[in-house]
């Protein structure tokens, strides 16, 4: 049976409002398992490589803004992605590099969509209720605009195998991760645990 990990990092809006155990208990509650956990003020080096893992990622993710502003309701009207991708990158360095952040390697079974389904989509307007972000933000790509900032959505979660792997290797050491059974996996893995016994 294949178990993932994936990362979260609690945004430093997360630590200031003082939300880092209520949302570590969201993924701990499923049954997501713990394997590194680390408290850190990230430099800029760390957070723009965080973001930028390759040049083609700063236009995309200027098209995904685009297409959550259309979503909202906003007018994109002339907004080129490759400019608004650069834009947010730089908001988001300096977000993350303002105060510390919680780094969290996350292992489970298909943990890297059940941590996404578990944080919400990128804009609180849109983030089922339910979803960290649905329940404990309010801020939107509006106001994030006027105020020439990064959304303050409270966590970021990998979201796929290969930004996993790349990002676990960001932000922890290999001998930083630590595998371990805990009990759940006694219920859930039962079959791999009595074939590895
Ligand atoms: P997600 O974090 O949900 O995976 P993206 O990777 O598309 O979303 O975006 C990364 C982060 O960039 C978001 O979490 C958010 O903080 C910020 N962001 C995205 N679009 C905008 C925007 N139009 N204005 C300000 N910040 C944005």
């Amino acid at each position: 049976m294949k178990k993932e990990r994936t990362l979260v990092l609690l945004k430093p809006d997360a630590v200031q409002r003082s939300l880092v155990g209520e949302i570590i208990s969201r993924f701990e509650r499923v049954g997501l398992k713990i394997v590194g956990l680390k408290f850190i003020v990230p430099d800029e080096k760390r957070a723009y490589t965080h973001y930028v893992k390759n040049e083609e990622e700063i236009t995309a993710l200027g098209e995904r803004s685009i297409e959550g502003k259309k979503k909202s309701g906003m007018d994109t009207t002339g907004e080129d992605p490759r400019a608004l991708g650069e834009k947010i990158i730089h908001g988001l360095v300096s977000f993350l590099t303002s105060g510390p952040v919680v780094a969290i390697a996350i292992e489970g079974h298909q943990a890297i969509k059940i941590v996404r389904k578990l944080v919400g989509s990128t804009e609180p307007l849109s983030s089922d209720v339910g979803t960290i972000r649905g329940d404990f933000t309010v801020d939107s790509y509006q106001i994030a605009d006027i105020d020439g900032r990064a959304v303050r959505n409270l966590v970021h979660a990998s979201s796929n195998e290969f930004e996993a792997e790349y990002e676990l290797k960001l932000w922890f050491d290999e001998s930083e991760l630590v595998s371990y059974r805990n009990a759940r996996d006694a219920v859930l893995y039962d079959i791999e645990w009595k074939k590895e016994a």
